[in-house]
């Protein structure tokens, strides 16, 4: 985004500065420069548990192929913005109010993640004279992968294990609810490197093969999840998905798969089009270090402290200043950026070298389009929530 824009926001504040900015424009071109590399046999649906606001899948409905969605709420929000957007639904806990939902809103696909989801949805299905298209979600054995967040190779409370899906392949085709469309995996979060993604593509397309020959049967999908990364310790070194996207054709032109790749992301869509800016309200110094506090926090985007990491960030200077007095600030030190929330656990980055930092500037957090404020506490402590503002050109 055109620095001007914060400016321009800055400017108008008559309070301290505390502000989403999400820039759709961008939003839009990065999603088209993704999906046009991707090749022509992959569909790329937007995870919208990553932002979920009307304007960002409004933004996004004419450059993805649908959304995935992790609750009947979710499902609802997609709705909400078209009724003909294909859908696909996961999680772990579907109640069967939100499997009904998701019949009732023409879900095209619901992700099963265990042999007791895959009986009520058959159980509902058939009472309501349907039938539902599946997939079934796999939590593989081995993942040859590292990652942030691992949902599958290992014991977590997502998809099944394994071992478990020739029974429950059987099982399918005595359940005259249930149509098996393909398989589901997504196992791992914010992988930042396109070789290994690709060779975690290549093992799921073998376990796909496998299992198609020893049980003759024709897939319509693989979904392979999301769970591309984004780079917040150097947002210039992000994951190269062109290179991604090539090595995958070549896959593709090997295993000649009969079905169809759907990647399901969130983080890799979104994270770049969303700004947290927040004012600087004192600088401080205790027992050797530097501590600015800002008007906000984590109970606005609680990302950093969610995993750990120091979230990178800009600073606007801003040179008026309205006291008869000081102004608090610091020069050439590392400095640890808190929140206005009384925990210590309120710190979005630690012992960050600074050349300046003053009271009354702006702190400018990148990257925070996804998983900012949708996963953060608002009403922790009863702060103003922040502005919203989604700028369209
Ligand atoms: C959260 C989630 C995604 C999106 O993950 P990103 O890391 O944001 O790409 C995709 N699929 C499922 C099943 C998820 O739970």
């Amino acid at each position: 985004m055109n620095p001007q824009h914060f400016h321009d926001y800055m400017n108008r504040c008559t309070q301290p500065v505390c502000a989403y900015l999400y820039d759709l424009a961008h939003l839009r071109r990065r999603a088209k420069m993704l999906r046009d590399y991707l090749p022509k046999q992959c569909k790329l649906f937007y995870a919208i548990k990553a932002n979920s606001d009307a304007p960002i899948l409004k933004a996004l409905l004419d450059h993805t192929d649908g959304f995935e969605v992790a609750s009947l709420g979710e499902i609802r929000h997609a709705r909400a913005v078209s009724d003909s957007v294909p859908i696909i639904f996961g999680g772990p806990g579907k109640s069967d109010i939100e499997l009904e939902g998701a019949l009732d809103l023409r879900t095209m696909l619901i992700h099963i993640e265990s042999e007791h989801q895959l009986r009520r949805l058959d159980w509902i299905a058939r009472h309501r004279g349907q039938s539902a298209d599946i997939l079934l979600r796999v939590n593989p054995a081995h993942v040859p992968q590292q990652a942030t967040l691992r949902m599958g190779g290992q014991a977590t409370q997502f998809g099944i294990e394994e071992a478990r899906i020739p029974a429950l392949l059987e099982l399918i085709r005595t359940l005259p609810g249930i149509r098996l469309k393909g398989l589901h995996i997504h196992a791992i979060s914010n992988n930042l490197n396109a070789h290994t993604h690709l060779a975690l593509v290549e093992h799921y397309f073998n376990l796909v093969k496998t299992w198609q020959n020893r049980y003759e049967l024709r897939f319509d999908w693989l979904n392979v999840g999301g769970g591309i990364g984004v780079n917040y310790a150097d947002p210039e070194e992000s994951f190269d998905w062109k290179e991604f996207c090539a090595g995958l054709s070549l896959l593709i032109a090997a295993y000649q798969p009969d079905f169809q790749i759907i990647f399901e992301c969130g983080r890799f869509i979104s994270a770049d089009c969303g700004y947290y800016l927040s004012e600087v309200i004192d600088v401080k110094a205790a027992y050797g270090k530097y501590f600015a506090i800002l008007r906000g926090g984590s109970h606005h985007f609680r990302l950093p402290v969610s995993w750990q990491h120091n979230h990178p960030f800009m600073v606007m200077a801003r040179d008026s200043w309205r006291y008869p007095f000081a102004r608090p600030a610091v020069h050439n030190a590392p400095v640890t950026i808190c929140g206005e929330l009384c925990t210590p656990k309120d710190t979005l980055a630690r012992d960050v070298y600074m050349e300046r930092l003053r009271a009354g500037d702006c702190v400018v957090f990148l990257l925070a389009g996804a998983y900012g404020w949708h996963i953060s506490h608002h009403d922790f402590l009863s702060h103003p929530y922040p502005e919203r503002v989604f700028l369209n050109n």
